[in-house]
């Protein structure tokens, strides 16, 4: 099972390589023509549980890692992480499926991944010799699934860059309450992309060198890391299995499944189970208002040259996504030529367009649509009226499209990618109307709700400062609809602030270095 790069067959690489750099020297990402001979046939899947399943994906595509060393993989990332005995749960919503990938540690569907990835990482450098500090800018979701993920992983440490102010206030407590003595959480003085950009550049710069002398490097997390992508094949199996369980789908039936998309790496993994042989009728990508994909599979012209749009779906506010140039390699036959000179268009004139013919085969299994921020938030007050559902704003934004693009008769199954407590604002107010919290926007004045702690109390003791908004709106959820926050979420409240360090973008360079000799050297 070799990879290569989908902007050219030359330079090839093992999968623990191709885990270990996440991108090709050429720019592209990696990728395996051996792919199309690793079917899995569905029916043999009927009588396995999550982390079998895991280990028939796994095994196809990373055979250099041996049975023991994946099924041991599996087992720490899958073990006791979860709080849902099947990982990725299949639950009623009206008349359709919501697959819950939110049981994981950090409450967000990332935790599938990134429960996965650090244990492949940390087998490919077992015995090199070498130490990776992993290096991050998040928008809120990845930051802190990354770091539950590489807390305590050998030979590994991570930093994790978050943009001060700018992600919610759950997301906010969650990295600064971060445990584990080979993690460094800090935030920037600018937004997701100067911080984004300032990591792209630390990982170029000449401290590279400096740090490979003494047998460090530095390695992402980031999503196109093949590592990441191949976790998340299972579950659309997984799910498959709980309908045919359930008699819901027969031998033969096929499902479709509703994605909501930011960098494409999630919808991919739909892809690639299809073309695993798990009957796939088609794969529905649900975009924000952000709203490029939806375009390109209309018209074939993927222009990121517009407005990007903040939205209440944080996590799929994006106008690159990375992933999509690995499905435009695989619907070409194998392109090379044609994925570098798309990207090369994209790089140097902001877009890029497919023939016909291509665009017509990816119509064969894609469709899509979005949902602006008013149709998201009436999406979640449909959901709770219709079907009781409490689903948070991502997955809103699928309902949406789903609700939008059903066929009769159609078996359809929506991805749910966070719990909606890590968004209880925007969920509350959808649902319930807005309503203030009593301590302002940002108020350093904590809320620590039922703990007994009040406002303005000392930080130090229960440890909660800042942010107390997120418990407010989250008590309040609770009240007035009776279902449970996740316990990793409940608890934040009384964990102390660990990382309160805030830097300038120009810092982060000297940063990663200090940390890096700091943790590893
Ligand atoms: C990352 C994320 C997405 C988007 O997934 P992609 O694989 O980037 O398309 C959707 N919802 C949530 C909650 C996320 O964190």
């Amino acid at each position: 099972m070799k990879y290569h790069s989908t902007r050219g067959k030359t330079e090839t690489a093992g999968a623990k390589e191709a885990i270990l750099r996440g991108l090709c020297r050429n720019g592209g990402l990696f990728v395996s023509d051996a792919l199309s001979a690793q079917k899995i046939d569905p029916e043999r899947l009927l009588q396995k549980d999550y982390r079998e399943i895991a280990k028939e994906v796994l095994l196809r595509w990373f055979p250099e890692y041996g049975e023991d060393a994946l099924t041991e993989s599996i087992q720490n990332a899958y073990g006791k992480t979860f709080s849902a005995p099947d990982i990725t749960p299949l639950t009623r919503i009206g008349g359709d499926w919501l697959l819950e990938l939110y049981h994981g540690p950090t409450s967000a569907f990332k935790d599938v991944a990134l429960c996965m990835l650090p244990q492949l990482l940390s087998k490919a450098l077992a015995g090199s010799g070498k130490r990776a500090m992993i290096v991050t800018a998040t928008s809120g979701d990845t930051g802190k699934a990354a770091l539950c993920g590489f807390c305590g992983v050998p030979d590994t440490a991570i930093t994790v860059f978050y943009p001060e102010g700018k992600v919610s206030d759950i997301q906010y407590l969650q990295m600064a309450a971060q445990e584990g003595e080979n993690v460094c959480v800090c935030g920037v003085k600018g937004n997701f992309d100067d911080a984004q950009s300032a990591v792209k550049a630390v990982f170029a710069s000449e401290i590279d060198a400096a740090l490979s002398e003494r047998n460090l490097f530095l390695s992402s997390a980031n999503s196109i890391n093949i590592g990441r992508l191949v976790p998340q094949i299972v579950y659309y199996f997984e799910s498959y299995k709980q309908l045919r369980l359930r008699g819901v789908l027969s031998a033969g039936d096929e499902v479709s499944f509703c994605v909501p998309t930011g960098n494409f790496g999630d919808v991919l993994a739909g892809y690639y189970a299809k073309r695993m042989g798990l009957p796939v009728r088609r794969l529905i990508v649900a975009s924000n208002e952000n709203r490029v994909l939806t375009d390109f599979f209309e018209t074939g012209i993927y222009d990121r040259r517009r407005a990007f749009h903040q939205t209440i779906s944080p996590s799929m506010d994006i106008l690159i996504s990375s992933n999509l140039e690995r499905l435009l390699y695989e619907a070409s036959g194998g392109d090379t030529a044609l994925c570098a000179s798309l990207m090369q268009d994209l790089k140097e004139t902001g877009r890029y367009e497919i023939g016909a013919a291509l665009l017509g085969k990816l119509r064969e299994t894609f469709s899509a649509g979005c949902a602006d921020n008013a149709e998201t938030k009436a999406a979640i007050r449909g959901a709770y009226e219709e079907t009781g559902r409490l689903i948070d704003p991502h997955t809103a934004v699928g309902f949406k499209v789903m609700r939008e693009q059903k066929e009769a008769g159609e078996v359809c199954v929506l991805l749910s990618t966070a719990s909606p407590y890590k968004f209880c604002r925007d969920v509350y107010e959808a649902i319930f109307g807005e309503r203030e919290a009593p301590f302002g926007e940002g108020s350093a004045a904590g809320y620590a709700g039922a703990g007994g702690k009040t406002a303005g109390e000392k930080p130090e003791a229960g440890g909660l400062k800042a942010a107390g908004n997120g418990f407010w709106y989250m008590d309040r959820l609770y009240e007035k609809t009776g279902e449970e926050p996740p316990r990793a979420l409940r608890e934040l409240r009384e964990k102390p602030i660990l990382h309160r360090e805030v830097i300038e973008v120009s810092q982060m360079k000297d940063y990663v270095f200090r940390k890096t000799l700091e943790k590893l050297g």
